[in-house]
């Protein structure tokens, strides 16, 4: 099952140096998920070839603009290109009042549905769930409030070793109990046990997404032992004061997080328009966390 994340956005604030702010495709076992839509999304998709009519659900962080400000463009262009099926957003509760305004002052009555979910800022919760996919959230700790998004696969059935039933000759109406791991008698009076039959699928991966926020213990919890994480780092360590102020994280902190809650992999993004280029960002995170990794845009990382 593919469990991968494209950032299509990576710059705080304001575009700059060719990166754009935040935005990331999460396909699970091919469904869509964007998460944050800063302005240029659209862009961004057609650039790298992914197809807006395949988004299903969008998960907004927060309301500072460089979250959600493509997220206008991108549903109406989804209106013109004649979308009829629904949208789910999972956004703080004003979204739907600013989008509402704007749908009236284009006079735009949409031809899809969108069903709204509002987040919760002071608890978190399961919000979404699959076959694939369950989605939580995350409280993070911004300016004004702020909610990350651990997207964890759904454990799938056990895997058939096929040969060997097929020399029992198995029926194949059996496949599915097997499937989900009952023994089986044979008309014979044969017993078969599940264990000699099938192997456990892959152990489910999770993904944790922490946009904006202080380096804060408080979110460590919701976060322990996923797989990939990833965590803004907007700034250098030099830059700790500055990062306090404007309630975000450096690249260290975000290497310490990472370490902390025993995270596989780090992703980090949402640099400053300070750094013309990011390998000081990186080594930085890399001395705390050596498996870090930039949010390249156009970059597709498996989970
Ligand atoms: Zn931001
Ligand atoms: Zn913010």
């Amino acid at each position: 099952m593919k469990f991968e994340v494209t950032i299509l956005g990576s710059s705080s604030a304001t575009p700059v140096y060719n990166r754009n702010p935040t935005a990331q495709l999460l396909n699970c076992n091919e469904k869509f998920y964007l998460i944050d839509c800063g302005e240029g999304t659209q862009q961004q998709l057609i650039k790298f070839g992914l197809k807006a009519s395949k988004i299903d659900f969008i998960f907004i962080s927060h309301l500072h603009g460089d979250h959600y400000f493509g997220l206008i463009g991108l549903l109406s262009s989804m209106h013109l290109n004649g979308r009829i099926k629904p949208l789910y957003i999972f956004a703080p509760q004003a979204i739907q009042e600013i989008l509402a305004l704007q749908f009236k002052h284009s006079d735009t009555t949409l031809r899809y549905e969108l069903v709204y979910f509002a987040i919760d800022p002071e608890q978190p919760a399961v919000i979404f769930e699959n076959r694939d996919v369950v989605v939580e959230t995350i409280i993070l700790n911004h300016r004004i409030p702020c909610t990350g998004f651990k997207f964890t696969e759904k454990k799938r059935l056990r895997k058939l070793l096929v040969d060997k039933l097929e020399a029992k000759n198995v029926p194949l109406e059996c496949y599915p109990l097997l499937k989900r791991g009952a023994d089986l008698t044979l008309p014979g009076g044969e017993t078969l046990l599940n264990a000699d039959y099938t192997t456990d699928s892959a152990v489910p991966k999770s993904y944790a997404y922490c946009s904006d926020t202080l380096f804060d213990v408080a979110y460590f919890d919701s976060i322990r032992n996923c797989d990939t994480l990833y965590h803004e780092a907007t700034f250098l360590h030099d830059m700790l004061e500055r990062a306090k102020e404007t309630h975000h994280t450096t690249a260290l902190q975000a290497a310490e997080v990472a370490q902390a809650v025993n995270a596989k992999k780090l992703l980090i993004g949402h640099f400053s328009s300070r750094y013309k280029t990011l390998v000081e960002l990186l080594d930085e995170a890399k001395s705390v966390f050596p498996a870090t990794q930039l949010a390249i845009e156009g970059t597709t990382y498996e989970i």
